[in-house]
C-alpha cells in the first residue's frame, strides 16, 4: 500500500480516521504488512500487501478463484489488444484530458482490465473488489505508482466522503446481492461536481437461454476444480449452441482461447452478445433521477 492511498482511506464502519500502524515495508517505501486502526471505534483492519477491510471467505470467492486462474486474459497490456480500452472509453464516456489529474475509483475492479486501461493517463486509480481478485490485480499491475487496490465491500466503501473526482463500475453491479444498495453507495465518496459511469447487464427475454444457467443447477453443487474440468469439457458444445448470436463479438478470440470461454463462465458470467450494457454516466446532482431507469432495467441476477 502507498502511503498516499491512505489520505482517501476512512473507517467502512464508521468513517473514523485511520490510523496506519506499519511492520514491515518495501524497498520502495509501500507498506506490505500493518494495520490500519479507527481512531473512532478502534476497529483495526489488517494490510497485507493491500487494505483489507472484509473477510477472506465472501460470496464472491469464485470470481477470486477465476481471476487469480486467468488473471492476465483480459488484460489489454499484456494480450495486445484494445478490447478493454475500446469498453472503457465508450461505456464512460470519458476522455484522457478529463481523467488527467483525477483520483477515480474502479468500484468491482477483478483482475484489473480497466485499471489497465485508466492508468494509462495521468490519473490515480483505486481499485476496490470484494473478493481477493485484488490480487491479481495487484500482480499484473505492479509497478504502476499511480495504481492502488483495496479489498473491500461496495456496502461499504473504506473511504472518506468526497474522495473522488470519478467512479467506474463496469459489469459488475448486477452481480452484488443488493444492485440498488451498491448503486446508493458511490455517490458519498465522490466530489459534489463528481462523475459516475456505471455498466450493467440488461435482462432480456432469451437471457435465460444462455449456457450458464443451463448448467448452474449442477455447477452449484460442484467444486470449483471440477467445475472448471467439466467447463474445458463442455464449453466447445453449449458454447456453439447457445451463444450463436456472439457472432458479432469478436468471434476468433472466443474461439481460439479456451480459457476466455471458462473465465466467463465460471463466475456465471458469460455471452456478452447475449446480453446489454447499458451506460449511465450521471452527475451527483441528478443521481436519483437518472439512477432509476438504471435500477428498474438491470438484470439483478
Ligand atoms: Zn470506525
Amino acid at each position: 500500500m502507498q502511503t498516499k492511498l491512505l489520505e482517501l482511506l476512512a473507517c467502512p464502519t464508521c468513517l473514523g480516521k485511520l490510523t496506519c500502524v506499519a511492520k514491515g515495508t518495501s524497498e520502495s517505501g509501500e507498506i506490505e504488512t500493518g494495520n490500519l486502526e479507527c481512531e473512532q471505534c478502534g476497529k483495526s483492519y489488517p494490510i497485507g500487501g493491500i487494505p483489507r477491510f472484509v473477510p477472506e471467505d465472501n460470496y464472491a470467492a469464485s470470481f477470486g478463484y477465476q481471476w487469480n486462474r486467468f488473471r492476465s486474459q483480459q488484460i489489454d497490456s499484456v494480450n495486445g489488444t484494445e478490447i478493454s480500452k475500446k469498453r472503457f472509453y465508450s461505456e464512460t464516456g470519458w476522455t484522457p484530458d478529463w481523467l488527467h489529474g483525477k483520483w477515480i475509483l474502479d468500484a468491482g475492479c477483478g483482475a484489473g482490465r480497466f485499471l489497465d486501461v485508466a492508468s494509462n493517463n495521468d490519473c490515480e486509480v483505486v481499485g476496490i473488489d470484494i473478493s481477493n481478485a485484488t490480487d491479481a490485480a495487484r500482480s499484473t499491475l505492479a509497478g504502476r505508482k499511480n495504481v492502488h487496490l483495496v479489498q473491500a465491500s461496495i456496502y461499504e466503501l473504506p473511504f472518506r466522503s468526497g474522495a473522488f473526482d470519478g467512479c467506474y463500475s463496469i459489469g459488475v453491479i448486477q452481480h452484488t446481492p443488493e444492485p440498488e444498495k451498491s448503486i446508493r453507495s458511490l455517490p458519498r465518496v465522490l466530489k459534489p461536481d463528481g462523475r459516475i459511469a456505471l455498466t450493467i447487464y440488461e435482462r432480456r427475454r432469451w437471457t435465460m437461454l444462455n449456457s450458464k444457467y443451463l448448467i448452474r443447477p449442477i455447477t452449484r453443487r460442484m467444486s470449483k476444480k471440477a467445475i472448471l474440468y467439466s467447463i474445458k469439457c463442455l464449453m466447445p458444445i453449449l458454447f456453439a449452441v447457445t451463444d450463436v448470436a456472439a457472432l458479432p463479438f469478436p468471434l476468433p478470440i472466443m474461439l481460439t482461447n479456451p480459457n476466455y470461454r471458462c473465465a466467463n463462465v465460471i463466475s456465471g458470467r458469460c455471452s456478452i452478445p447475449l446480453t446489454c450494457s447499458r451506460l449511465n454516466t450521471i452527475n451527483r446532482k441528478r443521481k436519483r433521477q437518472r439512477l432509476r431507469p438504471c435500477v428498474r432495467k438491470a438484470s439483478w441476477i
